[in-house]
């Protein structure tokens, strides 16, 4: 079968004509894959980073974002058919921690990725846990279910705390900071606030939802609250970037007893001053992938309820431009880019 593998440990992404089709086991499905996002994960692991040097098995077909078409299912599988549409949840957990036995899978210490730990889904056929499985309902096509994976990110984030009638400040306009905007409108937040420091992107935040974008090397937060006629500050924080200004700004900028959520990940440790969090009170989240299967419930019951995140998808590729794919992601002149595989 054609996938993008990692073959070598170097930079690059390598498009393989002759991968053996996955075999599965008795609780797994095997998926014909349709169309798969382009994640920031995918792009470390094309450009060989730190991270993946030391994270990723070379060789291995990559990818975690996808939608496709159940075509084989394993013998202990029940509760799926030959022919259904599905997406998946990419976080592969284990059943012997004290969360799962709870119940609570995302908190699983032993959690294992599809496309970082395991065959991705980079491939004309994917193999999944059936538990991981999400059959997709009929209103919700491929390129909308190839991206569930990073709305699931910004839904987790978005809903961690009350957004009802609150003022919400999200850093970062990236393809989930963009989505966090527009489900956080979608939830009823009164004033939401996007920041960045690429026109490109906040372009894209305006056209996707009804929020206002903040270029921070340009403008100062503070002047924009006093344009909303906010006095005091933000009561949520959503922190979508990674940069350690980004959560300086944020904190600076935050209501006392305000919650942040934070679900940027950093490319280095970053000194805090924790004074602020402290004489604010602030209440901080560690956010990590999506909670199985509430988010996706939340997200698939929203997206069927009107939430509309189709304008951040800004390319559709043919697979054998994946590279020009991977190259824009790299310079973040994109919102999601999502490869046909059909
Ligand atoms: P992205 O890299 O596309 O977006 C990050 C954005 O932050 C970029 O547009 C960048 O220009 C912007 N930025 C840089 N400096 C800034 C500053 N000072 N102020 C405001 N914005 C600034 O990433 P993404 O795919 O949208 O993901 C968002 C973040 O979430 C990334 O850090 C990613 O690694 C992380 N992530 C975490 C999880 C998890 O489970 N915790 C899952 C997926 C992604
Ligand atoms: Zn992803």
């Amino acid at each position: 079968m054609k996938a993008l593998v990692k073959s070598r440990p170097e930079p690059g992404l390598w498009l393989s004509e002759s991968e053996p089709v996955p075999v599965i086991g008795e609780d797994d499905v095997l998926v014909k894959v349709r169309k798969t996002g382009i994640c920031g994960t995918d792009v470390h692991i094309y450009k060989w980073d730190p991270w993946a040097q030391k994270t990723i098995p070379v060789p291995m077909v990559v990818g975690h974002e996808y939608a496709g078409e159940i075509v084989e299912v394993g013998s202990h599988v029940r509760t799926l058919k030959v022919g259904q549409r599905v997406s998946g949840e990419g976080h592969v957990v284990g059943m012997r921690s004290r969360a799962t036995r709870a119940g609570k899978f995302h908190l699983d210490p032993e959690t294992r990725g599809i496309g970082v730990n395991m065959p991705g889904a980079f491939a004309e056929y994917v193999k999944v846990p059936a538990f991981n499985i999400v059959p997709l309902p009929d209103e919700i096509d491929d390129e909308l279910g190839a991206i569930l994976d990073p709305l699931g990110n910004a839904v987790h984030t978005a809903l961690s705390f009350d957004l009802v009638g609150e003022d919400v400040l999200i850093t970062g306009a990236g393809p989930i900071g963009i989505m966090a905007g527009a489900v956080a409108r979608h939830a009823g937040a009164r004033h939401v606030v996007i920041t960045d420091v690429n026109p490109v992107r906040l372009d894209l935040a305006a056209k996707v939802a009804s929020v206002t974008p903040v270029n921070v090397a340009e403008e100062d937060l503070r002047d924009v609250m006093a344009r909303l006629k906010m006095k005091e500050g933000f009561d949520v924080g959503l922190e979508m970037s990674g940069a350690p200004p980004a959560f300086q700004q944020m904190l600076d900028v935050m209501l006392m007893g305000g919650h942040i959520a934070m679900l940027g990940i950093p490319a280095a440790p970053y000194a805090v001053d924790w004074n602020r969090i402290v004489f604010k009170m602030l209440t901080i989240k560690g956010i990590y992938g999506r909670e199985m299967f509430e988010t996706w419930h939340k997200m698939l019951a929203m997206l069927q309820s009107g939430l509309d995140i189709r304008p951040v998808i800004t390319h559709r590729l043919k697979t054998a431009d994946f590279l020009q794919g991977f190259e824009t992601m790299a310079r973040g002149e994109c919102g999601k880019i999502v490869l046909d595989w059909s």
